[in-house]
């Protein structure tokens, strides 16, 4: 063999040994930014290769029905809703809008994806740091109400102008449907986290999976409770994850569908355990607003629904079957 043709061969193999390599080194990207926030997956149990593909998978799924959901994508059905036509929805908006009004039904309304014109109207999170006049806020109440939700043969529409905000559920849904993919590929063991949104999957090598309660208004990662779970959601809403200062009051993102304001009660924030997320992600934004007491008898009427209420004054109070999930004290 010539000289050359040897080199060459050797080059091949010293790139092709260097590409195996570095497939197989370094820490697999596990994170994606979506849904505006930080959304992780982690796969246990399955090769490197599998997991990497699924990542992907996962990621795409999220995006896609992030767009399929959000009210701020241009030209899908929520966007259509919005601006007032009836709409012959994707399963998935259907999905998400009758589960959404079974929620407002359950909770007499503290869940109402129809809260739009109040979110906007305070912009919580944005650079919004004054509060709306009462005739501002009477006139997007007005607006408000899940009764405006029109469902029939597949079409949806609005009446009284209402317009609607899928983000109190929308995250469980989608952590749902991850989950379903990953069994789909065989996946016996993993963790979701769309944001604090937390979906397991099996347990973690033969013991529960932990995962933490931020404690409201402390540094991240310090935590108020770690719940032990296997194959459960948990999910966590709170006035500490978005809010303003104003005059020693504090705004928060979590509407009072009543009084057209951020709910107001004892509650800094309340965390639900059960087996789907979007369940979990309802009951969670429903309980917030109904309070402790109101919230605990909304989760008696939903099994296998748990709720860790975590009180302004620093008191917890949970479920009774909670105590399942959580470390003797
Ligand atoms: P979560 O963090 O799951 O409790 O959802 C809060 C988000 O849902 C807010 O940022 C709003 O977009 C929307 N939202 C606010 N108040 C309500 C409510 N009472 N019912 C349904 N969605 C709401
Ligand atoms: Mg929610």
């Amino acid at each position: 063999m010539k000289r050359a043709h040897v080199l060459i061969i050797c080059a091949a193999a010293l790139l092709a040994a260097a590409l195996f390599l570095a497939s197989r080194a370094g820490p697999l990207e596990n994170t994606a930014f979506a849904m505006d926030t930080v959304i992780s997956v982690d796969i246990r149990g399955m090769s490197r290769g599998r997991t990497k593909k699924l990542l992907k998978e996962c990621f795409e799924l999220c995006r896609e029905y992030e767009q399929a959901l959000s009210r701020t994508v241009a030209g899908n059905d929520i966007d259509r809703l919005n601006q007032g036509e009836t709409v012959a929805v994707t399963e998935h908006a259907l999905a998400v809008i009758e589960k959404s009004l079974m929620y407002s039904r359950l909770s007499g309304g503290a869940f109402d994806v129809t809260v739009l014109p109040l979110v906007e109207l305070w912009d919580v999170g944005a650079a919004q740091t004054s509060v709306p006049g009462n005739a501002d806020i009477e006139a997007a109440r007005a607006l408000t109400g899940y009764e405006n939700i029109v469902i029939g043969g597949g079409n949806v529409s609005l009446g009284g102008g209402a317009r609607i905000d899928l983000g109190a559920i929308a995250k469980g849904y989608i952590g749902d449907k991850m989950k379903e993919l990953l069994i789909s590929r065989g996946c016996e063991s993993a963790v979701i986290n769309l944001g604090g949104n937390v979906v397991t999957i099996g347990d973690n090598g033969g013991k529960p999976w932990a995962v933490g309660v931020q404690q409201p208004f402390a540094a991240q990662g310090e935590l108020a409770a770690v719940l032990r779970v296997k194959d459960k959601s948990v999910v966590t809403s709170g006035r500490y994850e978005r809010y303003f200062l104003r005059e020693g009051q504090l705004y928060h993102h979590i509407m009072d569908p009543a009084t057209g304001r951020p709910a107001e009660n004892e509650l800094d924030a309340v965390t639900i355990v059960c087996d789907a997320s979007a369940d979990a992600d309802a009951l969670s934004t429903a309980c917030f607003v109904l309070g402790s007491e109101e919230g605990a008898a909304l989760l008696e009427s939903v099994p296998g629904a748990e709720g860790l209420f975590i009180l302004r004054n620093g008191e917890t109070v949970a479920t009774p079957g909670m105590a399942a999930y959580m470390d003797a004290p």
